[in-house]
């Protein structure tokens, strides 16, 4: 059941969340879901070249522009509960500081799943990295031994990766495949609150259009017109072997 899930979405920079997962985050909300996304970044170096044309540019200021598009996007998509980290993009490293960070906001949160990068994205490097900062900070979450300001520690949970811009090149092979078809004109309109990335909503909408007509075709329902679709870290529990419930 959707409505008593717990949503925990980590992206390296302010709108990776919304390229590649806003059709399930509204898909999640509207049926009651709780949704929080965490941004490790703004992606304020290698993901903001538009607003760099300005002359007198600051850091300050693109910080600024990209974290109101996030929360421009978030009230789009009914999401209550948006951080941006300022660690420094282009140059994402995994710390202690940001484990240790993540490790509390997991058991803070404690999350039914969590959706965040997949291992490989040739776009950019630093989502290879969230990738591994989300995976090592879960099993902190997981670790009672491990001291975390008297938060609880949490059970293992599922992690979704997300589809590279570019799948081919990053040896991306989805897993699952979610139907955010009834939810797509709020992706769109949330995708449009990026304004400093005007590529993306080619980009993700022509992979989703095109997941979609896989998806259709695959379970025989054809009123799937769009999907996006995740990788699974590691293998699922189930009480009995899954059908296409679309
Ligand atoms: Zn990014």
């Amino acid at each position: 059941m959707i409505s008593d899930k717990r949503v925990l979405v980590v992206g390296a920079h302010s709108a990776d969340w919304v390229w590649r997962s806003s059709g399930a985050i509204a898909k999640y909300t509207a049926n009651g879901a709780q949704v929080f996304v965490v941004c490790l970044t703004f992606g304020a170096r290698g993901e903001s070249s538009a607003l760099w044309k300005t002359e007198g540019q600051t850091f300050e200021n693109v910080k600024k522009i990209r974290y109101q598009e996030a929360q421009d996007a978030a009230a789009v998509l009914g999401v209550t509960n948006l951080e941006m980290w300022d660690f420094d993009d282009c140059m994402l490293e995994i710390s202690p500081e940001i484990l240790q960070r993540l490790n509390e906001k997991i058991r803070e949160v404690k999350p039914s799943l969590i959706i965040t990068h997949d291992t490989v994205d040739t776009t950019n490097r630093d989502h290879g990295i969230a990738h591994e900062i989300v995976v090592r900070a879960s099993i902190m979450a997981a670790q009672p031994g491990i001291p975390s300001d008297g938060l609880k520690s949490t059970k293992t949970v599922p992690i979704f990766g997300f589809e590279a811009s570019e799948p081919e090149r990053s040896g991306f092979v989805p897993d699952v495949y979610l139907d955010i078809t009834d939810f797509y004109s709020k992706k769109e309109e949330a995708m449009k609150c990026i304004k400093t990335q005007t590529e993306g909503p080619f980009i993700h909408g022509r992979l989703n259009t095109h997941r979609g007509w896989q998806a259709a075709r695959m379970s025989g329902n054809k009123n799937i017109k769009y999907v996006e679709v995740f990788r699974v870290h590691d293998p699922i529990v189930v009480n009995e072997l899954p059908v296409h419930d679309v």
